[in-house]
């Protein structure tokens, strides 16, 4: 599916700046809480080509904080479990309503793999805590991991079976045909680069034209800067992955294991496994590792050079009959952290709304935000507005450079302290 640009001046009732996980989800639910009403929304590039459609589709219920050791949160994780599982019945009620294929929403669940013994304790340790929150998980052993994902590496996994394991791009795109089938106008390639008042409204300007609006809500994650918010405070990190090519026959059997799982790392600086299908791109395999923090919003070929370099080691260490296999893709994506790992979801002007910021699980917390921001704009609180808008601010970064210096030297710290994981 492929989307006009904006061209000329025309209005609308809400401008969403933004089709990324939040943008979208934000224009579904204006379109429940303000059926008939004229919602654009623009995007600076296509659909699912941005962090979006490029992530490693795991849409996780359980709490998943990448700067904690564990992933555990340091508030109420019962309350983040209960916002996590609302934003995935979200996205199934949309998957349902816009018939996107299933392929791209796969409730499988998914594996936190160990390489050591340490990561093992540690399994075991989360096992426990998710046991006195109620919570089903089963533990794997080496054996039971082989079979699943014929790999040798792991030395036990945790299993837990709320995760959502999406086809990113398969399911934004699906997310964006249900919505223009909806009457949202969605224009892609229409990077917006302000906003201004004007008679009582927002006027919202793209290189090729403009909308006026009363109300705005900005889904542009980390870009949130971009527009004069929260400056100094978000933290732009860029994460790295490699995907095979489609495996034929061959490689499939010396590879072995299950069609589809996906395995995160029990560290959570370590390296993400997936295995896909024919259903959802081919039978590949993809491997997501290495992060680095880049304050211009972009990622350099060198970083870009190394990450490939790494990825390939991790890729051979776990499939050995593979080794050496070139891998057909290699992409960065864009994601935004917070120290103190709020997100900005909360009115920030009048009339204009953020639903940004969604720290390292974007797939639930972008649509939660969306489901957010859109609630705000049209005057509604709900539970995910109460939780949002309770946080504290971003917490003030170190200055320059020592910013840029320091994080990249802790990142690499905890690479290496993750190593085999
Ligand atoms: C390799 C990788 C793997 C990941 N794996 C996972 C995972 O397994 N699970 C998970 O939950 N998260 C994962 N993430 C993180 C997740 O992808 C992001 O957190 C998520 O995409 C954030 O969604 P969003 O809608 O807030 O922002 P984005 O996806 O960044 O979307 C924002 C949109 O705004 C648009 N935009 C920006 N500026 C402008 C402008 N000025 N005008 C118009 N449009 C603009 C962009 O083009 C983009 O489409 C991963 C990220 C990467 C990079």
């Amino acid at each position: 599916m492929s989307l006009p640009r904006i061209e000329g001046d025309s209005t609308a009732d809400f401008v969403i700046i933004g089709g990324g996980f939040a943008g979208l989800s934000a224009a579904r639910r204006l379109t429940e809480l303000q059926p008939g009403a004229r919602i654009t929304v623009l995007d600076a590039g296509r659909l699912a080509e941005g962090g979006t459609g490029r992530n490693s589709g795991f849409m996780i219920d359980l709490p998943h904080e990448v700067q904690s050791d564990n992933y555990s949160g340091d508030g109420d994780d019962r309350a983040m479990i209960g916002l996590n599982r609302h934003a995935i019945a979200y996205a199934r009620d949309a998957v349902d309503e816009y018939g996107i294929d299933r392929n791209f929403f796969d409730p499988a669940g998914k594996i936190n793999g160990a390489a050591s013994a340490a990561a093992d304790e540690h399994n075991r340790s989360y096992a426990s805590h998710l046991t006195k929150l109620g919570e089903p998980s089963e533990l794997l052993g080496e054996r039971a991991m082989r079979e699943v994902t014929g790999s040798s590496h792991y030395v036990s996994g945790l299993y837990t079976p709320g995760t959502v394991m999406l086809q990113p791009a398969g399911y934004v795109r699906g997310l964006g045909a249900g919505l223009v089938s909806k009457g949202v106008t969605i224009f892609e390639n229409s990077p917006v680069t302000g906003f201004v008042r004007e008679s009582g409204c927002w006027r919202v300007i793209a290189p090729t034209g403009s909308v006026s609006t009363p109300r705005v809500i900005l889904t542009v994650n980390g870009h949130l800067e971009s527009f004069g918010f929260e400056q100094d405070r978000l933290m732009q990190i860029f994460l790295f992955a490699v995907m095979t090519p489609e495996l034929d026959a061959e490689a499939l059997k010396s590879l072995g294991g299950q069609p589809r799982w996906g395995v995160t790392p029990s560290d959570p600086m370590g390296t993400t496994v997936r295995r896909i299908d024919l259903g959802q791109g081919g039978n590949r395999v993809v491997t997501r590792t290495c992060a680095v923090l880049r304050p211009n919003c972009e990622a350099t070929q060198a970083d870009l050079q190394r990450a490939a370099r790494v990825m390939q080691r991790k890729f051979d260490q776990r499939f050995p009959s593979l080794a050496g296999m070139t891998m057909e893709y290699a992409w960065s994506g864009h994601l935004c952290l917070t120290l103190n790992g709020v997100a900005v979801m909360r009115q920030v002007d009048d009339g204009v709304y953020s639903g940004c910021v969604q720290n390292g699980l974007g797939t639930t917390r972008g649509t939660l935000t969306g489901i957010g921001a859109a609630e705000l704009a049209c005057g509604q609180t709900s539970i995910v507005t109460d939780y949002f808008t309770a946080q504290a601010r971003p917490k003030k970064l170190p200055p320059q450079p020592f910013r840029q210096i320091g994080a990249n030297f802790l990142l690499r710290w905890k690479e290496w302290k993750a190593r085999d994981e």
